[in-house]
């Protein structure tokens, strides 16, 4: 099996290349092309052939090829579907700030989590993401765009917790300096909730924004859409958060996609704000995506206004979210669900 060169930390890929029998300088500069983006070893002219030739042998550049681009006419929104070296496809977001450049990755192709309102979710798990190709896709989103992408949120397809390692490594190569060098502080983590690996990333005690998908406030209403509330139940996610907080310092982030009738009433809202109640933390109110076959509509303008009030008086920060590209199927999964049912893929 080819080696996955732009997943190696520096150290690893110093000693991949002096066991090839290569000088350790060379390390360097085939690190310097690699961040650098170069998408193949033959554009490293610096880099003697036969140290090409052992590259192209044994290892190979992730990549992420566009197969599709849409670009919302309402707020320039775009949307790739990337195609990845084994064919697989993948689905990542970019959205412009004012204070820059948001990118939404995907942690994997599909996802095992199954939640009910979700495209991914709908359309079944293939496989995890590497490093490099959660990467690839901010490098080749940045290349096309033309611009510096300042933020990442992993909320595109797939549930990162449950690709840890990958993630981690991730984590670590795109906040290194010599790297894309985009500091934790910008990065926004989103799980649905998967307890253990909640606190194994506690551990790390990085600066990410730690962003938990809620969606309901007790565990009849929960286990409804989200099937992993079956193993972690509320209680024992709440307290998760509260011990990530202790830990790090770092205010979590609650999302709570507002569905017609299931998840929006008084009720729900008075049980969130208990639930939450000394919690430091921020709530994001996002209207569901309709996708299709879920049978799921977005809450009424009314009750969305009536929910974050009550919310408000609890003293419960919240937000609700803009909905950006909503004419591209800007919510993740969509698109390549859309794409591959009607290419057959
Ligand atoms: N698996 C992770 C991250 C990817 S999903 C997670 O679930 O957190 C990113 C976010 O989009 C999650 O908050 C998820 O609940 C939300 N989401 C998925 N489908 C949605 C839809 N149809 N409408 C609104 N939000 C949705
Ligand atoms: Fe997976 Fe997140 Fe979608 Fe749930 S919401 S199915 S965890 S991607």
């Amino acid at each position: 099996m080819k080696t996955d060169i732009k997943s190696l930390y520096y150290p690893e890929l110093e000693k991949f290349i002096t066991d090839g029998g290569f000088p350790r300088f060379r390390a360097k500069q085939v690190y310097g092309w690699l961040n650098r983006g170069a998408l193949s070893f033959d554009e490293m002219g610096n880099i003697p052939k036969n140290l090409r030739e052992f590259l192209n042998s044994s290892s190979y550049i992730s990549v992420a090829n566009i197969e599709k681009k849409l670009v919302s006419r309402y707020d320039k929104t775009v949307k790739y579907l990337f195609r990845l070296n084994d064919g697989e496809f993948v689905e990542t977001v970019v959205m412009s700030y004012k204070h820059g450049y948001s990118i939404c990755v995907s942690t994997q192709v599909g996802c095992k989590m199954g939640c009910t309102f979700c495209a991914t979710g709908k359309s079944g798990f293939s496989r995890s993401l590497t490093a490099s190709e959660i990467l690839a896709q901010i490098e080749s989103a940045g290349r096309d765009l033309g611009v510096r992408i300042s933020n990442i949120v992993l909320m595109g397809m797939g549930e990162p917790l449950d690709n840890f390692d990958n993630v981690i490594r991730f984590l670590k190569i795109v906040s290194c300096e010599d790297g894309l060098n985009i500091g934790m502080r910008h990065i926004t983590l989103s799980t649905c909730g998967i307890v253990p690996r909640i606190y194994d990333l506690a551990e790390y005690n990085f600066a990410l924004t730690l962003s938990v998908s809620l969606h309901a406030p007790d565990n009849e209403t929960r286990s409804k859409t989200m099937p992993i509330n079956n193993k972690y139940p509320i209680e024992q996610l709440i307290k998760a958060c509260r011990d990530y907080f202790d830990k790090t310092g770092r205010r979590i982030s609650f999302e709570y996609a507002m569905i017609d009738g299931v998840n929006d009433t008084d009720e729900c809202a008075r049980k969130l704000s208990s639930l939450l109640g000394n919690l430091n933390c921020h709530v994001n109110l996002i209207p569901v995506n309709t996708v299709r076959g879920s049978g799921y509509k977005k809450s009424r303008l009314d009750r969305q206004r009536a929910f974050i009030d009550i919310l408000e008086k609890n003293s419960v920060t919240a937000t609700v979210r803009r909905t950006l590209g909503s004419d591209i199927d800007a919510s993740c999964g969509q698109l390549k669900r859309n794409y591959t049912e009607k290419t057959g893929g």
